[in-house]
């Protein structure tokens, strides 16, 4: 059974994720918007002792992994659940709380990230371990994760960057692009992070050739092509990534190399799986901008005078109060989808359709609440001196990454309406 009692450790993180948000990222939302490339300095040294802990949760008990032994092979759980993961609804809480005070800055939370997902969803236990221990210890750290590239996005299929085995040194060479990678010059060049590369093994073999391989921070071989200028989450660092016959040892490939059998398409599966997770993460930092424009808009109004009275008809309010009601509403359903999404994680139940069909929501409900608080507060809603405009252009991008709205929006029809891959595309 799913609950919404929120568990007292959580409460008690909620107050210091609370504090950094006001204190740490807020004040400096705007210089960092307007300075783009420039590194939340003061967010990062905040949060770094508090990121390694929360890793540090998510490693307990792999110490001594049953059944994992360091080499690729299933993903086996480190020990049978007791009860549910509590740590995944704090994450997923502090995620909503971190990009309520910022969401650009708040991608650059030096942690494992996207890149950590994917370890956790495709990787053994000893890899887990192996990866992400370093995530626990000496100066910050960041993850990345890249899929994307100039002629594959929502299409995976025609990915072009390869993995070849080097039978000799037994290690995986990887050549070509990945452009759009978020974090990845701090997981790879600023730092000794990771990012997790999906590359064929198999060009001809499609989806079954693709794999996911971990490559470690300032790995020769691995150069920053570009720095991109965005609409929004510019305090976020996004970049194209080269790879020039970059080496990694055998190790790194999580889950089978094998291809074309039912062990590789459980490899691919769990690579896929990293989405189960990353999506309800995204939904988090849309609902966060979301509250912060409502919240904003709320109080503008209120000063002015205008405030919903939840008692009166819908015919009796005015149309500013109705939009205001409409945003309440929008951000409320939106914000429940994702906590189920989440309880279904933390209770290791599959939640493949809701993780869509919470990021498809949030990401509609922010970029429509974002517009409507600029709309509402008038001229100063689309002036630099408020941060609503911000808001507006940091919303988007919850409709892009992870999937577009129309991905998403495809995986829910299938799952609903049991169509294959094949017959609905
Ligand atoms: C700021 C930013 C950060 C990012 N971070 C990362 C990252 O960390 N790692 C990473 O790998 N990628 C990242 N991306 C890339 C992002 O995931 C892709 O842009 C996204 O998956 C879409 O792929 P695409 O750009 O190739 O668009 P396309 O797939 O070419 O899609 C273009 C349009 O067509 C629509 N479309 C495509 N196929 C269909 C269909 N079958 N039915 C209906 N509509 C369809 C799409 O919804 C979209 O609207 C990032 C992108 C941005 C902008």
């Amino acid at each position: 059974m799913i609950s919404f009692e929120i568990p007292p450790f959580i409460k008690n993180q909620m107050q210091l994720i609370e504090m950094v948000a006001k204190q740490a990222m807020r004040p400096f939302s705007r210089e960092l918007d307007e300075n783009e490339h420039a590194r939340p300095t003061m967010f990062v040294n905040m949060t770094w002792p508090f990121a390694q802990e929360m890793v540090k949760r998510t490693l307990k008990g792999l110490e001594k992994p049953e059944g994992g032994n360091g080499s690729n092979g299933s993903n086996g759980q480190a020990k049978a659940r007791t009860g549910p993961d509590y740590s995944i609804l704090a994450l997923i809480m502090m995620i909503e709380q971190l990009s309520w005070g910022d969401a650009g800055q708040y991608l650059c939370l030096p942690h494992p990230m996207l890149g950590g997902a994917a370890v956790d969803s495709a990787g053994t236990p000893a890899q887990r371990l192996r990866f992400l221990k370093k995530f626990t210890e000496g100066t910050p750290k960041w993850g990345a994760m890249a899929i994307t590239e100039p002629m594959a996005g929502s299409d995976n299929s025609s990915m072009r960057t390869t993995a070849v085995f080097d039978e000799e040194t037994k290690e995986w060479i990887l050549n070509g692009e990945k452009i759009f990678i978020t974090n990845g010059k701090l997981a790879l060049e600023e730092s000794d992070g990771l990012c997790v590369v999906w590359a064929t093994v198999d060009p001809k073999a499609g989806r079954e050739g693709i794999k996911s391989f971990v490559v470690e921070g300032h790995t020769p071989g691995v150069s920053i092509a570009k720095q991109e200028h965005k609409l929004g989450i510019r305090a976020s660092d996004t970049v194209s990534l080269h790879f020039d016959n970059a080496r990694i040892p055998f190790e790194n490939l999580l889950g089978s190399p094998e291809v074309r059998t039912q062990t590789t398409s459980k490899g691919f599966q769990g690579a896929m799986k990293t989405f189960d997770s990353s999506r309800p993460a995204v939904a988090a930092s849309a609902m966060g901008i979301a509250r912060a424009a409502l919240e904003f808009a709320q109080e503008r109004l209120a000063e002015e005078g205008i405030k919903v009275d939840y008692t009166k008809p819908l015919h009796a309010l005015t149309a500013v109060e109705r939009d205001l009601m409409e945003m309440e509403a929008r951000y409320k359903g939106a914000w429940l989808l994702t906590l189920r999404a989440t309880a279904q994680m933390s209770h290791g139940e599959s939640n493949r359709l809701e993780a869509s069909m919470c990021k498809y929501r949030a990401g509609e409900a922010v970029t429509w609440i974002t517009q409507k608080a600029v709309e509402l507060l008038g001229p100063l809603g689309y002036s630099r001196e408020l941060l609503a405009e911000k808001w507006m252009r940091d919303a988007k991008i919850n409709d892009i990454y992870e999937g577009t709205k129309q991905i998403n929006q495809l995986i829910v029809a299938r799952s609903i309406l049991g169509y294959s891959r094949r017959e609905l595309k």
